[in-house]
């Protein structure tokens, strides 16, 4: 039988895993394989809400071992760190107790597969500058918002117990990128902040407040997005006391400040690294595959290697030409497509039909600014012409996002059971778990 193993169980993957274990695994027509080296699920664009506390993790959570079982393909628990080609074997290393260490559960293990593909997502790119590494927190994965929640909250603690006036009392944090990651962080950030008073984990002084500040590399923030866009969102952050700083370059990280050019320095107690991803190390590492700068696997139109034709690369990993000289966006939005293209494309595959080329609609973009809101530039019927949305109606075009891959993974009856048990987790808890 055909096996098709698929690494990563992010947006992409586990789309592509669940359409294809319904199709192929489920009749018998090939072995599909899922490999992820965390045991559960979260779709990557809320990870800004769980470094929040606007989202309990539990409610969001798909399990990889039981989601397999449902959708007929098999879920393997590891972490790709190498390939032969030649044999046709991804390497995956020893399973440690913990994600620092600890005694081994698993030693390294080979899988082996006729199609490959690599759906690793993205790590922060910190473009080597000092101290970043070190004291920045990035918010690549579910333990690192986890961590963020907490240290956020560890910080207004020690502040609110030992800050000697009102000011001293008040939480710095600098977020460094202003697209739409530090964005909607810095916008969550305030809602934080207003249940934490709530609850007298902060001051009610407006002086006790968090101070936040955005620091953006360009001349606008979402430089990705239309002009309009970026005004109506620097002008909202504003509004919401977000001192947001363009053409403004960070050149060192320290424990409590962050440095820009002209040797500035600024308060941080807290500094969020949001700026810039690059693919996975591993990749780099893969003898025979062709990367780019940033390590993404370089694809041909048919979303192939361009050094393998049985290895398959899709999203944040793979580095895929869309029009002349510019290549598909590290988004929700790319993966989604590739994941629908791919799904066809390894079905007439396997049967050994060809796999046809990929096109990418930019279907446009929305930006969440906090709870009541958001902002964004979408398309219209056919993808034609672009419109401008904000307010309420572009927060339910956003929200609905979430949803269509919940459906796309879960189905139709487990969406709608689980939109109504986070609705009742909801009304049982507070609106920021502060825990
Ligand atoms: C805070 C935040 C907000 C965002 N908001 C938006 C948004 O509003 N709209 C939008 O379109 N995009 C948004 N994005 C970008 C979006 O999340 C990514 O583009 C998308 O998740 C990419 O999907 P993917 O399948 O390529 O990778 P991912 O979803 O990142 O999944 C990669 C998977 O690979 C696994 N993995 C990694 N390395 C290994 C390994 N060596 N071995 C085994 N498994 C491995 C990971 O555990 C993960 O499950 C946001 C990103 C962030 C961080």
């Amino acid at each position: 039988m055909h096996r098709i193993v698929i690494v990563g169980g992010g947006a992409g993957g586990l789309e592509l895993a669940t359409r294809l274990g319904n199709r192929l695994g489920k009749s018998g027509r090939a072995r599909v394989t899922l490999v992820d080296r965390c045991a559960v699920h979260v779709w990557k664009p809320l990870l800004h809400e769980v470094a929040t506390g606007s989202l309990d993790t539990h409610a969001h959570e798909i399990a990889y071992a039981a989601h397999s079982h449902w959708n007929h393909f098999t879920f393997v628990h590891g972490e790709m760190t190498g390939l032969d080609r030649e044999r046709r074997c991804v390497r995956l290393g020893p399973m440690l107790e913990a994600e620092d260490g600890g005694d081994e559960v698993l030693p390294s293990r080979d899988l082996e597969y006729d199609t490959l593909v690599l759906a690793l997502g993205s790590r922060t790119h910190f473009f080597g500058v000092p101290g970043a590494q070190e004291h920045a927190i990035a918010l690549d994965t579910l333990q690192q918002a986890e961590r963020l929640r907490k240290r956020l909250l560890q910080v207004c603690q020690r502040k609110r117990a030992l800050g000697a006036t009102e000011a001293h009392e008040a939480v710095d944090v600098a977020i460094i990128g202003g697209g739409a990651t530090g964005v909607e962080l810095a916008a969550e950030l305030r809602r934080m902040e207003s249940t934490l008073r709530q609850f007298r984990l902060l001051s009610e002084s407006p002086r006790a407040a968090m101070r936040i500040t955005l620091l953006e590399r360009g001349d606008r923030v979402l430089p990705a997005l239309p002009q309009r866009v970026s005004d109506t969102t620097q002008t909202t952050l504003e509004k919401m006391g977000i001192a947001v700083k363009v053409q403004t370059s960070v050149t060192r990280v320290g424990p409590e400040h962050v440095e820009v050019d002209g040797g500035a320095s600024i308060a941080a107690d807290i500094t969020i690294w949001a700026a810039g991803i690059k693919a996975p190390g591993v990749l780099a590492s893969l003898d025979g595959v062709a990367v780019n700068h940033i390590n993404q696997v370089k694809v041909t139109s048919s979303l192939q290697s361009e050094t393998d034709a049985n290895i398959f690369a899709l999203g944040d990993c793979a580095s895929c030409s869309w029009t002349a000289g510019v290549m598909v966006p590290p988004r929700a939005q790319a993966a989604h497509q590739q994941a629908m293209f791919l799904f066809k494309a390894l079905s007439a595959r396997v049967k050994g039909g060809r796999v046809g080329e990929f096109r990418y609609v930019d279907h446009g973009s929305l930006v969440s600014l906090g709870s009541p809101t958001a902002v964004g530039s979408v398309a219209g019927i056919n993808s034609s012409g672009r419109f401008f949305v904000e307010g309420f109606v572009a927060k339910l075009m956003y929200a609905a996002l979430y949803r269509k891959h919940l459906v796309a993974v879960s189905g139709l009856r487990r969406t709608v059971f689980a939109i109504a048990a986070q609705g009742l987790g909801r009304l049982l808890a507070p609106r920021v778990k502060l825990h």
